[in-house]
């Protein structure tokens, strides 16, 4: 089973080969142009994508050393995501399999982060829940099978990327701000500051107050030193990284418990955060748990985890025809 997966969902062009579930070659275009603006430009991702969807693809399948003509099937994210991004690589997808006639196949991209873990080993067993956090979601999900998911817990407002990158663009410091706060946090103390959490029930998380809580602390600060920012950088970093990490993992906590489940996985973007790997491992001796952290390749998008849900859902036959189009609020 040859399968060519497309991802274009936000502003990463990404294009990978998954041969009999082994994903040889995960090409990633990055869009620089978003720098300039502090967030991505949904136009101007679109245009981006358009410009590298053809040599991504050409460049996956060479390097994989694979004709077009030998794949079995074409599948692609259809979202959910930025409509203008999915179209390109919904388009292109359709385009590839209707001249090749072979299957399509849509793939939910929040299933996709989650199924990065079957790419390389150890892989989980199921049951297992999986946190991701990633720069639109954060969910708890319970995944009983490959393509068997139940969101059992997620955010009410922003996601906890979203809170990174907002803490990020407060502090001064550039665009994707997550990584940034993760470097400078490593010099720095987390318990110098602490900043209020919203405390919210059940299983549900919500972001939007800690963003408005760290504006006023920093406008206040501000008011007494001007250079209260530069002056106390990597201690900001950490104390904010420590906030939202233990955020994430008293719910975590709560819910493998309430769930019976020691298989813990975390996917998405900030998966790739050290705070939040270290801190999970240290809750995972705690509790007991078997802990499953992806590769950074994989962590962020790209299309090795779009092949990995491709192959799953070619062996079940789960195919779309030429009516499909993009889902930019796709649930699952
Ligand atoms: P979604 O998957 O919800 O559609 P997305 O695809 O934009 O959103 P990803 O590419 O999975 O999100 O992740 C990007 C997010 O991950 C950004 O918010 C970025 O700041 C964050 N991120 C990446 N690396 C780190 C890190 N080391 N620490 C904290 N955050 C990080
Ligand atoms: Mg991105
Ligand atoms: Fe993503």
């Amino acid at each position: 089973i040859k399968i060519l997966a497309i991802e274009s969902s936000c502003d990463e062009t990404s294009a990978a080969i998954a041969v009999n579930g082994k994903v040889l070659n995960n090409i990633i275009a990055t869009q620089s142009v978003h720098e300039n603006y502090g967030g991505v430009v949904p136009e101007l991702a679109s245009r981006a994508h358009q410009l590298n969807i053809v040599p991504v693809v050409d460049q996956a399948l060479k390097g994989a050393n694979i004709d077009k003509n030998e794949l079995s099937a074409v599948a692609f994210t259809r979202g959910p995501g930025l409509m203008g991004a999915l179209l390109v690589g919904a388009s292109f997808a359709k385009a590839t399999a209707l001249a090749l006639d072979i299957p399509l196949i849509e793939v939910n991209h929040m299933q996709a982060h989650i199924l990065a873990h079957f790419i390389d080993d150890p892989k989980p067993k199921f049951p297992f829940l999986c946190l991701t956090v990633s720069g639109g979601h954060t969910q708890i999900v319970l995944v009983k099978d490959f393509l068997e998911m139940e969101v059992v817990g997620e955010t009410q407002d922003d996601a906890v990327g979203e809170a990174f990158d907002k803490a990020a663009k407060m502090l001064g410091l550039g665009y994707p701000g997550g990584p940034m706060v993760d470097r400078l946090a490593q010099k720095g103390n987390p318990m110098r500051f602490e900043f209020p959490k919203t405390e919210m029930p059940g299983l549900s998380y919500s972001f939007s107050g800690i963003k408005t809580g760290i504006l006023y602390f920093l406008r206040d600060e501000l008011k007494k030193d001007e250079k209260f920012i530069e002056d106390n950088m990597n201690d900001l970093c950490a104390s904010i990284q420590h906030t939202l990490v233990s955020m994430l993992l008293q719910k975590l906590r709560k819910a493998a418990r309430q769930y019976k489940v020691d298989q813990i996985a975390i996917a998405g973007g900030v998966s790739a955060n050290s705070g939040l790997r270290n801190a999970l491992n240290d809750l995972a001796t705690q509790e007991n748990w078997q802990v499953y952290i992806p590769a950074f390749e994989y962590c962020t998008d790209n299309a090795g985890m779009i092949a990995m849900a491709g192959h799953f859902k070619y062996q079940k036959q789960e195919f779309v025809d030429q009516s499909i189009s993009a889902l930019p609020r796709m649930k699952f």
